[in-house]
């Protein structure tokens, strides 16, 4: 529920909304805005009585949100989120921005040149997992904490901010300090305590949708987040299990225009795992930036033959470059632009 206060209301009167919201049991979001303060409820159980809030001086209206996540639909925010990241570079404003790379950091050699080359065609974040979700136990889980190190490394090296999945609590820490945004994978979307963990943190965060995840419950994930008070949340369309093997999942292009109908949060399209398949990477990033994706994530490797996971779908630098050029385009006729590079400190 939020309650939206006179735009002359005084400080008083918001003050007074907070202390009666508080005394019927529930936590309090004064929420400042441009045209006037909203006071959001949280964790209306549906039993709250709005007209005892609707009879109090300074209040204009009462409105009920009508979605099962709250702080994470429009109703409650209608202006888009930014997530600010280091170097002044935001995401769900006007830039679209690219974070590439690997799909598992191997080796100091392979991350370095991977930088390089996708830093070279216009990347402004590197992505690598250090910790890799592998579904047999068998294939490549990752280098742990050395590959954090060896992205922090890239970092020094090229000025590229960093994405990489936390999977884990007990790791936390470790992929907080080498992360510019932490990586929440798909199987982990609704790995609740993670969530909670993640959400008491000032640093934002890319959500995956889970391999099977209506959007309803990638977005009541998100409001894990933002229950928790961390707002900077970044969700991404990866693709969601069908019934074709023809390509490794089905890419919900349409998520897209329904996550920003439906939410003030950021959204952008990982179309290596959306589709699993090299020569198809390409043509369905295009087609995410026309959709309106906020952004892209792209597998690309320094020689994909050799990649210990995901070389099917990871792209050769030059195939990178060229996706770059097309999608700069893209986003010309829709009256956006690819952010360029960041300068991080
Ligand atoms: C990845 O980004 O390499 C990854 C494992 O993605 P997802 O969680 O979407 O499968
Ligand atoms: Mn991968």
């Amino acid at each position: 529920m939020l309650i939206v206060m006179q735009h002359d209301a005084t400080r008083a009167q918001i003050d007074q909304v907070v202390r009666t919201i508080e005394e019927l049991g529930y936590q309090a979001r004064p929420m400042p805005g441009k045209q006037r303060t909203a006071v959001g409820l949280v964790g209306n159980d549906g039993k709250v009585d709005a007209s005892r809030l609707l009879g109090m001086d300074g209040v204009l209206e009462v409105i009920h949100v009508t979605q099962p996540y709250k702080q994470v639909s429009r109703e409650w925010k209608p202006e888009n989120t930014l997530v600010r990241l280091p170097g002044g570079l935001t995401i769900g404003g006007d830039d679209i921005v690219v974070m590439a790379g690997p799909c598992s950091v191997e080796s100091e050699r392979q991350i370095l040149a991977a930088a390089r080359a996708v830093r070279d065609a216009g990347a402004v974040i590197l992505r690598g997992g250090a910790f890799k979700p592998r579904t047999s136990p068998y294939s490549f889980q990752g280098l742990g904490l050395e590959g954090l190190e060896l992205l922090k490394r890239a970092r020094e090296e090229t000025g590229l901010l960093i994405v990489t999945e936390l999977m884990e609590l007990d790791t936390l820490d470790a992929v907080a300090e080498a992360a510019d945004i932490i990586q929440i994978g798909a199987r982990n979307m609704q790995n609740f305590a993670l969530l909670k963990q993640v959400g008491r943190l000032r640093k934002p965060v890319l959500l995956k949708r889970g391999i099977a995840a209506t959007i309803t419950e990638l977005l009541l994930s998100a409001e894990y987040l933002l229950a928790e008070g961390n707002d900077q949340v970044i969700l991404c369309e990866r693709g969601i299990r069908g019934f074709d093997p023809a390509t490794r999942n089905v890419m919900d292009l349409t998520a897209i225009p329904l996550v920003h109908r439906l939410s003030h949060l950021p959204i952008i399209a990982d179309p290596s795992h959306g589709t699993g398949l090299r020569d198809k990477v390409t043509p369905m990033a295009r087609a995410a930036v026309a959709a309106g994706a906020d952004g892209l994530m792209i597998e690309v490797h320094p020689s994909p033959e050799r990649a210990l996971s995901d070389g099917a779908q990871s792209l050769t630098p030059g195939q990178f470059h060229e996706l770059m050029k097309q999608c700069r385009a893209i986003a010309e006729v829709i009256g956006r632009r690819v952010a360029e590079t960041a300068v991080v400190s």
